[in-house]
């Protein structure tokens, strides 16, 4: 059966059943029909008991199938649950460019999926929309601004505020605007970049409250003055309006698993551009709301788990007790050119990094697929054991929960033995030009770090304005350890180039550009589009 089959397929509960696990009533969510809802943020302040522990779910370098970190994170929050111990998983929202082009929609996979399916993949609660809009009421007041007098002298050619639309379109990414005459605008050039690229999905994603969320849209830097002034949000007056847009999407959505488990499922900001992790809201939800609250990253654990621990946590004060790390033969072998054994490479550089840089307790979770023999598994088990990493063989995807049962007492157990007090990896009180060497030379194993001469200039900015202490957002690809997508499993004897730095002040960090990163994607030849359909009943086929 396909995904979609499986997803529909399954036995929903109706979601106030689902808030009620959660110690929830029906006044403390907003139902979204009969299976989605959004919580209520005042349930983390009136909910009195001690937060559950924290579970990272990241992964080795993937290759771009994905290596199924939702389907574990899913699956291990099934297997928890089916052992007794209330869990909710909180995962990102999935965005329409892929699931119209190539990688389909992230709702899990197999057994261990998140539905109502279609829903989640196609408009959800329509936080994409608020958020797509929230960013071009932006874009309409500076254009406004500029025709009306243009009173913070903004320079036309410094402006850094695309316009978003959640499409792949590769067509808008360089346009004009403004034509036709005085009536209809100022012509200049712009682009769009997808709506998950926006720093208000980012700002959504990283913000602890409505209040702190208007601060940092006020923060936002749209483009520097004819005088070299930063412009900012604030200085159009605008920051109360962009918030009103975004009163519901701020909020959590409440789902469920296949097996009638809670599910969050909130904000989707890029990996690379951006940290890549659900809102801190809905993780502290989960935390606040079950003993064990089941969480992702996006990529690998050298980009994502670090952007996880150095923004999202950081930002939001809160801390994970534990790490899961997802490898697949498929990507292994990938990594050693074939073979398997070569490619454990990887598998240890992500452990070392895990155990010795971030200080978690970890367990690798061999993500199974019904190709793997049996010779293949016990390899990565012995290495791993030879490695002293607890390994499990995960097979949520084909049982769902059932398959996960060892892989959450495994959890369990690394999370009650752990004796390191866990700290965010680096000190923010390092300037930024020494987060991203620390980064580069201690995560990525790079000899050292090279900056072009383009990014001088911002760190000028960056000095001059005090954001020294600001986290990083690195940028870089996701299919290597270095910043080369070439160099597989463990590179060494490498310098990552940083081309550029761009500021995300409203977000709270500032982004090193590892080469250059598309934040308008294109579709495929063939796109996913041409065999997603609907039916007279409007059962829909063809999404994965
Ligand atoms: P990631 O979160 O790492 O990008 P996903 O969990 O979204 O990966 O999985 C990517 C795709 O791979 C999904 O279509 C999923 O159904 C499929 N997949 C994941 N795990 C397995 C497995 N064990 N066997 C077969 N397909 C799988």
């Amino acid at each position: 059966m396909t995904d979609i089959q499986i997803a529909q397929a399954a036995k929903k509960e109706n979601i106030v059943e689902i808030a009620k696990k959660l110690g929830l009533t029906e006044d403390d969510i907003e139902q979204y029909g009969k299976y989605k809802a959004k919580v209520n943020l005042d349930v983390l302040q009136k909910t009195k008991r001690p937060n559950g522990k924290l579970i990272l779910v990241t992964a080795i370098t993937p290759t771009p199938a994905g290596e199924g970190k939702s389907t574990v994170t899913i699956g291990l929050t099934q297997a928890l649950n089916k052992i007794g111990k209330l869990s909710a998983a909180a995962i990102r929202e999935p965005s329409l460019g892929p699931v119209f082009g190539m990688k389909g929609g992230a709702a899990g996979g197999g057994y261990a999926q998140v539905v109502p399916m279609e829903d989640i993949n196609l408009h959800f609660t329509g936080d994409m929309h608020a958020i797509g809009v929230a960013h071009n009421l932006i874009s309409a007041c500076i254009d406004n601004h500029i025709n009306s007098g243009n009173a913070l002298r903004i320079d036309i050619t410094k402006i850094t505020w695309k316009r978003v639309v959640d499409m792949n379109d590769r067509a808008l990414r360089n346009i004009v605007i403004g034509l036709g005459g005085k009536a209809n605008g100022y012509p200049r050039q712009d682009s769009f970049q997808i709506t998950v690229g926006s720093e208000i999905m980012a700002i959504l994603c990283l913000s602890n409250s409505i209040t702190e969320l208007k601060e940092k849209i006020k923060n936002i830097v749209f483009a520097t003055s004819l005088d070299g002034k930063l412009l900012k949000v604030g200085d159009l007056h605008i920051e109360g309006a962009v918030t009103a847009l975004l009163k519901d999407a701020i909020k959590p959505n409440l789902v469920q698993t296949l097996e009638n488990t809670p599910v969050f499922i909130h904000g989707g900001p890029f990996a690379n551009i951006a940290h890549g992790c659900n809102s801190i809201l809905a993780t502290k939800m989960a935390l606040k709301l079950t003993d064990y609250a089941v969480t992702e990253a996006g990529f690998a654990a050298d980009l994502g788990a670090e952007k996880f621990i150095d923004i999202k946590c950081r930002l939001g004060g809160i801390k994970p007790d534990c790490a899961v790390i997802v490898a697949t033969v498929r990507a292994l072998e990938h990594h050693g050119k074939g073979d398997l054994k070569a490619g454990l490479e990887n598998l240890d550089k992500h452990i070392d990094n895990i155990k010795n840089k971030y200080k978690l307790p970890l367990v690798v979770a061999i993500n199974k697929f019904i190709t793997d023999t049996d010779e293949q598994i016990e390899m990565i088990e012995k290495f791993c054991n030879e490695r002293g990493a607890e390994v499990s063989l995960c097979e949520v995807w084909e049982k769902g929960g059932e398959g996960g049962i060892d892989l959450a007492e495994k959890v369990l157990r690394a999370i009650d033995n752990n004796k390191i007090e866990f700290n965010y990896f680096y000190d923010e009180n390092l300037t930024i030009k020494e987060k991203i060497e620390k980064i580069c030379k201690e995560i990525y194993g790079a000899d050292g770090v090279v900056f072009a001469p383009a990014t001088k200039k911002v760190f000028d900015v960056i000095e001059a304005e005090g954001l020294n202490k600001l986290p990083v957002c690195m940028s870089k690809t996701q299919k290597s350890i270095s910043d080369n997508p070439a160099l597989l499993g463990k590179p060494t004897g490498f310098k990552v180039t940083i081309n550029d730095l761009r500021l995300a002040v409203g977000a709270g960090f500032v982004i090193a550009m590892a080469g250059d990163i598309i934040d308008m994607p294109g579709l495929p030849k063939k796109p996913s589009a041409e065999v997603i359909d609907i039916d007279e009943n409007g059962v829909i086929s063809g999404l994965f």
